[in-house]
């Protein structure tokens, strides 16, 4: 479902220049549930975020299903990253619309007849238990809510892949678990494939079945989540 070919991410600053993501090759399967994991600046960031080109790698290729995500024009990469659901660590909503609001945002910027755009958000706030809150704003949920309108979000547009970025690490810990139960029967019951980064060593015991270990921006080990973990 995605495959990256030697992909190189490099930032230039004042300060010089930093290899972010060196020559990574790895690819998910379809529905699998996959974490990236490593030190903080070891390239987690960056590598998901070339996954939906919010950083375009310097050279290599992606692929998303059976789209080269790095040879995109822009129409064609917009239409592409709507399948692609992302969600944040800090939620990223906006705090000035409702709930319902939030959730509609990407059914609207895709042109969704506003018949289709009400029923589908009422079909996601229920799958995801928040029905009660549509309209509530942000402020007014507890950071587990506010991470499951994330998701709702996320899923609007019916996306294969789900992207997570540290999603769960400004959770307590009870709050992770429910979100890792919802991400988990997300992942069996709409096939959906996970890719999900993480300083959180329980967070890949916990639902990954596969994992890649990034360091200094090289890929040093991937396999299944047992023979990482056994193997360290
Ligand atoms: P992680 O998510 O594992 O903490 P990142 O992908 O955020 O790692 O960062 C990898 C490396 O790239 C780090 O050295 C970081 O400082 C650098 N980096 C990340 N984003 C930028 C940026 N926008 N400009 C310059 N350097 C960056
Ligand atoms: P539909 O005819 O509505 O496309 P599907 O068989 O695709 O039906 O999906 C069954 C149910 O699951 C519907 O309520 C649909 O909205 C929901 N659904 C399907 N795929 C996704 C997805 N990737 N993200 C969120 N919800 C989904």
């Amino acid at each position: 479902m995605i495959r990256l070919e030697g992909v190189t991410k490099r930032y230039r600053s004042a300060a010089g220049e930093r290899v972010a993501l060196d020559n990574v090759t790895l690819s998910v399967a379809q529905g699998q549930v996959f974490g990236v994991v490593g030190r903080s600046g070891a390239g987690k960031s960056t590598l998901i975020r070339t996954i939906n080109r919010l950083e375009t790698p310097d050279a290599g290729r992606i692929f998303v299903g059976d789209e080269e995500i790095t040879a995109l024009k822009p129409a064609a990469l917009r239409a592409a990253r709507r399948r692609i659901g992302m969600i944040f660590q800090h939620f990223n909503l906006l705090n000035a619309r409702t709930i319902a609001q939030n959730v509609a945002f990407p059914l609207k910027l895709e042109g969704r007849p506003a018949a289709e755009v009400d029923r589908r958000v009422a079909d996601l706030l229920a799958r995801l238990g928040l029905a009660d809150h549509a309209a509530k704003y942000p402020a007014q949920l507890s950071g587990g809510q506010k991470q499951r309108v994330g998701i709702a979000r996320a899923l609007a547009c019916k996306p294969r892949v789900l992207l997570c970025d540290e999603a769960t690490s400004a959770l307590d810990p009870e709050t992770t678990d429910e979100i890792l139960t919802l991400l988990d029967q997300l992942n069996r019951e709409l096939d959906l494939t996970v890719v999900l980064i993480t300083h959180q060593m329980e967070v890949v015991r916990r639902v990954c079945d596969r994992v890649a270990v990034l360091q200094d921006g090289r890929l040093v080990e991937e396999g299944t989540t047992a023979d990482v973990f056994l193997h360290p």
